[in-house]
């Protein structure tokens, strides 16, 4: 962090804020220049006020040279990181697919999808039973029930399951049952979520909310992380722009983007990006062609008669046909499906 003070600043006030400042437990280097004098800030300066030291009557400006992120920084961690989940490793150059409904909604369903999504080759199986939605008067997903219904679908396929969490008094009930614990886009700045779910053993999957910028994103990430939970998977899932055409738009440039930033893996979520069956496809295709280290699909066994995201929903057929392209396209890019 570099502190610019005002032209003319008397040498009193310069010293009394390096002083400050050290002890905040950073190391202040005073540079002299011509009618102006810089303070360099070095050391971890995550905790460290900008918006205080901007208050100083003598700071002209402050800059940040350094991101304020540090556990999901790449600069402190090269490596990718991998994250397990029942030995499918998802990072790394390790591909990996999660398909199954929006919301799970009986046994026959959530195992019938199940069953044809493993034959095609997804590694993990989603399905909401909490459902965070706009209208309260919207199917809100079966809850406990549904909770339990993944589980029995877990025991007929081996398939891991990913499902939401919409509030941490479910931490505990997830941490029994639940593979993956995927905090929604809604969700992406709940703190108190975050800060919960970073207490859990299991891999959080965290979509980026709908209006984020990348920096907030990766910052969520952070708290996670904080938290003493290290394995957080990005998850791409279009953001709001002024188009109306598409539920959402794709922001190819975060896969790249997040991916120099940080370490950790980035996925990608082409059906509510798109929001339409016909997109699912050419968005999965793209984003793998951008570097994803996997993406999670709606699939339905009757998305016609789905209760939630039908439109979207890919039929176990049409999913199929698009897993025989991704694996291809995946191995092209150099990555292990
Ligand atoms: C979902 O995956 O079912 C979902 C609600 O996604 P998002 O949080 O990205 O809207
Ligand atoms: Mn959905």
């Amino acid at each position: 962090m570099v502190v610019i003070m005002r032209p003319g600043t008397e040498k009193k006030y310069i010293e009394q804020l390096a002083e400050q400042l050290r002890q905040e437990g950073v190391e202040v280097g005073v540079t002299n220049g011509v009618g102006c004098t810089i303070l360099g800030l070095v050391g971890d300066t995550t905790a460290i006020d900008q918006g205080k030291i901007e208050l100083n009557a003598h700071v002209e400006r402050v800059m940040r040279v350094s991101e304020p992120y540090k556990r999901a920084n790449r600069k402190f961690h090269p490596a990718d990181t991998v994250v397990d989940v029942g030995g499918v490793k998802i990072g790394g150059g390790n591909f990996a697919v999660i398909a199954g409904p929006c919301s799970v909604e009986s046994k026959e369903q959530i195992v019938e999808v199940a069953k044809d999504v493993k034959a095609s080759g997804a590694k993990l199986l989603r399905g909401g039973a909490y459902k965070p939605r706009t209208s309260p008067y919207s199917f809100q997903g079966l809850g406990l029930d549904g909770l339990e219904l993944l589980v029995e679908a877990k025991k007929a396929t081996g398939l891991p399951i990913v499902t939401e969490i919409i509030s941490p008094n479910l931490c505990d009930e997830f941490e029994q049952k639940v593979d993956v614990v995927q905090v929604g886009a809604r969700n992406m700045q709940n703190f108190d979520l975050l800060k919960e779910v970073g207490k859990l053993s299991k891999p959080i999957l965290l979509k980026r909310g709908l209006s984020s910028t990348y920096e907030e994103w990766i910052m969520a990430a952070e708290y996670i992380m904080n938290a003493g939970n290290a394995n957080v998977i990005l998850c791409e899932r279009g953001i709001r722009t002024f188009e109306t055409f598409t539920r959402n738009t794709l922001d190819i440039s975060a896969i790249p983007s997040v991916k120099e930033m940080t370490h950790l893996p980035v996925i990608v979520d082409p059906s509510h990006s798109g929001g339409m069956r016909r997109l699912v496809e050419p968005l999965t295709l793209a984003a793998i062609a951008a570097g994803a280290d996997g993406v999670i699909v709606e699939v339905h066994n009757d998305p016609a008669k789905a209760l939630c995201d039908g439109q979207q929903s890919l039929d176990p057929a049409q999913f199929g046909q698009l897993m025989a392209k991704a694996e291809h396209l995946a191995r092209f890019m150099g990555k292990r499906p």
